[in-house]
C-alpha cells in the first residue's frame, strides 16, 4: 500500500455517490478549519490529508479556513505557521477566498452575516434570548432520558427578543447575563438539540476585529454557516461532532429557508458533515492546551522542539512530508477510535530516508586510533594523506561519490572497540583484524588507558596491501567500522532525541499528572566528529550517518563550519507494519 493508493474508505464512497448524484454542482469543495490558537500537530496532519486529499482526488478545491470565532488565545503568529506547515506537508488551498488570498477564509469575516442570520431566526420565532444562569440552564436542559424544562423566556415575542439581542451586541449586558438560543426541541433525546446556545456575550477583543463585537457565535452555529456560505459540499470532522450533526443540519435548513444557500451550475449546494476517528498516538499528548503547557513551562524548547508531535517539530526532527502523508494513509480513515504506534511513523520515515538520505560518516562517541605503521612523507616525515572514495547513496547512483581524506589517525566510536572482546564481537579488538570502511584492513595491537582505566587511545597497524578495504591475498575480514579522519574531521553538536514520555498513555492519571511521565533522557547532546563533507551542512539537509542512524542538520542552529545535527530516527527497529 502506498500514499497514492488511497483506499476506498467510507468518506470517499460518500463523496463519490454525491458526485454521481449531481449534488456538488460539478465541484467537490472541502475545507480544513483550524483554530489559530496553536501549532498544528500530527493529528491535524491527518485531517489535512483527508480534507485536502479528498479535494485532490475529486479534482475539487479545499479551503483553508481559520476558525477564529473564539476571540481569546488566537494570533497571527499561529495563523502564519499553520499556513507554512500545511504547505510543507505538500498541500495548497484553492478557491475564491475572502481575504484577498485564493482559497483562504477567516470565519470572523462572516460575523456580520452570522448576526443577520440570527436576527432572522428571531423574527421567524426560531431563536430567543435567555437569561438563565449557566447552572440554571444546565438544570433546565436536563438529562437525555427525560424531557428538559423550557426556559421562562422561551415564548418572548420576536420584537422583544430583537431588542435584547441588539442590546447584547451594543454592550448593555455583562458576560453571561443573556444569550441567544435556538428554539428547537426541549424534549429531544439528543441534548445538543435542547435549545442550544448560539450566541453568547464576551467582552474580549478579537485578534483581528478588536472590540467591534462583544457577542460571539458558538461553534455549532458558526461552523455550518461558514461551510454553507463558502459553498463547501463535504465537511469532514472528527467523531466527537457526530452528536452535533442534527444541529448542523438544522442550521443549514434555516439558511435554506432564508434563501442563503449558494447555487452552482444550477444546483443548490447543501453542505453536509461526516465524522471520522481522531488520530491518537501513544507516548505523547496531542491536545493543544497541553502542548502549550509544555512550551510555556519550558519542558521543551518551543513548539518546534524536535520531540514535539507538532508538524514543525517533526520537520525540525528531520521527518519528511512524504513519510507523514504515508503514515496518515496507512493509519487510514475509520469510524473507530484507536491508537497508533509512533513506531509506524518512524518506520515510514526510515523507509523514505533509506532511499534518499545522503550517506556520511560521523563518530558520536569518539576515541582516537593511531595507525603506527602509516606512511610518512619522504621530506618532512609527516603522515601522508590518502583519499577514500565512497558513494553518496548506494541506492542512487546519480547521487555520485565523495572523497574523504585518511591520514593514519582517526576517530572511531568507543562502542566499536573492546579490549577483551566478547564472543562474536567482530569489530576492533587487540589481535583482531577489522576493515576501516573504504580505507584498509587494520589490526589492533593494544590501547592506552588513563588512571581511571578508560581507553584514551588505540594503536595498531594497517595492511598496506589492502588499500580500498580488501586484502590482496583474499583473506576474509568480518567486521567493517566507520571512522573520521582526525586531521580533517569537523566537530559537530549532535542532539540525540528520544520519546518525550515513558508512558504509553501519559494522561492515564489525568491531565494534571502527565508531566511526571516525561522521559528524563529524551534529549542527550554529544560532541561528535564528522567527515569534512558535513562541515557546510545547512538546515534540513538529511543524512544517514553510516551504521548510526538518520540525522538532519538543524533548521536554525546549524552554521557553516559549525554544524548541528538532530537524530531523526535510529537506523533499525524491530517494528514491522502489519499491512
Ligand atoms: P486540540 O484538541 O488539539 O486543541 P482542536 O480539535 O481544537 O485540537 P482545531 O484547530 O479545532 O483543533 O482542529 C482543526 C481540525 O483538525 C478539526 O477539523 C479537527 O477535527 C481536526 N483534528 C484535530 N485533532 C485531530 C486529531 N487528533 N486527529 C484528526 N483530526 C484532528
Ligand atoms: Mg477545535
Amino acid at each position: 500500500m502506498s500514499e497514492s493508493d488511497t483506499s476506498r474508505h467510507f468518506l470517499r464512497q460518500w463523496i463519490e455517490k454525491d458526485v454521481a448524484d449531481g449534488k456538488t454542482g460539478g465541484k467537490v469543495v472541502t475545507r480544513f478549519p483550524p483554530e489559530p490558537n496553536g501549532y498544528i500537530h500530527i493529528g491535524h496532519a491527518k485531517a489535512v490529508c483527508v480534507d485536502f486529499g479528498m479535494a485532490e482526488l475529486f479534482d475539487g478545491e479545499c479551503h483553508l479556513r481559520l476558525d477564529d470565532t473564539n476571540p481569546t488565545k488566537e494570533s497571527d503568529e499561529y495563523a502564519e505557521n499553520i499556513k507554512k506547515d500545511i504547505r510543507w506537508l505538500g498541500f495548497q488551498w484553492s478557491g475564491e477566498g475572502d481575504a484577498g488570498e485564493p482559497g483562504f477564509y477567516n470565519a470572523s469575516n462572516m460575523f456580520d452575516k452570522m448576526y443577520e442570520i440570527a436576527e432572522e431566526l428571531i423574527r421567524r420565532g426560531q431563536a430567543y434570548c435567555c437569561n438563565l444562569t449557566q447552572d440554571e440552564w444546565k438544570q433546565y436542559r436536563g438529562v437525555p432520558e427525560k424531557p428538559g424544562t423550557p426556559s421562562p423566556s422561551r415564548d418572548t415575542s420576536p420584537e422583544r427578543n430583537l431588542q435584547i439581542f441588539h442590546e447584547m451586541r451594543d454592550g448593555k449586558y455583562a458576560d453571561g447575563e443573556w444569550c441567544l438560543r435556538a428554539k428547537i426541541d426541549m424534549a429531544s433525546p439528543n441534548i445538543h438539540f435542547r435549545d442550544p446556545v448560539i450566541y453568547r456575550i464576551r467582552h474580549v477583543s478579537h485578534y483581528h476585529l478588536g472590540d467591534k463585537w462583544c457577542v460571539y457565535p458558538m461553534y455549532d452555529f458558526a461552523h455550518p454557516i461558514e461551510d454553507a456560505l463558502e459553498g463547501v459540499t463535504h465537511s469532514m470532522c472528527t467523531l466527537e461532532f457526530e452528536v452535533h450533526r442534527p444541529l448542523y443540519d438544522w442550521v443549514v435548513d434555516r439558511m435554506d429557508e432564508q434563501g442563503l444557500l449558494p447555487v452552482r451550475n444550477g444546483v443548490k449546494i447543501r453542505t453536509q458533515q461526516r465524522e471520522f476517528a481522531r488520530l491518537n498516538i501513544t507516548y505523547t499528548v496531542m491536545s493543544k492546551r497541553l502542548l502549550l503547557q509544555l512550551v510555556t513551562e519550558g519542558h521543551v524548547a518551543g513548539w518546534d522542539d524536535p520531540r514535539m508531535p507538532t508538524v514543525c517539530g517533526m520537520r525540525r526532527r528531520g521527518y519528511t512530508p512524504g513519510a507523514i502523508r504515508e503514515f496518515c494513509a496507512r493509519v487510514g480513515v475509520s469510524k473507530f477510535e484507536s491508537e497508533s504506534d509512533p513506531a509506524l511513523l518512524e518506520w515510514c520515515v526510515r523507509e523514505e530516508l533509506n532511499q534518499t538520505a545522503t550517506r556520511r560518516m560521523a563518530v558520536l562517541d569518539p576515541v582516537k586510533v593511531v595507525v603506527d605503521n602509516w606512511e610518512r612523507g619522504m621530506g618532512n616525515g609527516e603522515r601522508v594523506t590518502r583519499e577514500v572514495e565512497l558513494p553518496n547513496n548506494p541506492l542512487d547512483e546519480s547521487a555520485g561519490t565523495r572523497k574523504i581524506p585518511f591520514g593514519g589517525e582517526i576517530w572511531i566510536d568507543r562502542a566499536d572497540f573492546m579490549e577483551v572482546p566478547e564472543k562474536k564481537f567482530f569489530r576492533m579488538a587487540p589481535g583482531q583484524e577489522v576493515r576501516l570502511r573504504g580505507a584498509c584492513i587494520f589490526k589492533c595491537t593494544g590501547c592506552v588507558k588513563d588512571e581511571s582505566g578508560k581507553v584514551v587511545e588505540i594503536h595498531g597497524t594497517w595492511d598496506p596491501e589492502s588499500w580500498g578495504g580488501n586484502a590482496a591475498d583474499g583473506r576474509k575480514v568480518k567486521g567493517t567500522i566507520h571512522w573520521v579522519d582526525c586531521a580533517t574531521g569537523v566537530k559537530a553538536e549532535v542532539r540525540l532525541y528520544d520519546r518525550l514520555f515513558t508512558e504509553k498513555d501519559p494522561l492515564k492519571d489525568g491531565p494534571s499528572e502527565f508531566l511526571k511521565y516525561m522521559n528524563p533522557d529524551s534529549l542527550k547532546v554529544v560532541e561528535a566528529y564528522v567527515e569534512p563533507a558535513l562541515a557546510e551542512a545547512k538546515g534540513l539537509d538529511r543524512f544517514q550517518f553510516e551504521r548510526t542512524g538518520y540525522f538532519v542538520a538543524d533548521e536554525f542552529d546549524s552554521k557553516p563550519g559549525a554544524p548541528v545535527f538532530n537524530r531523526t530516527v535510529t537506523l533499525k527497529d524491530s517494528y514491522k507494519p502489519s499491512v
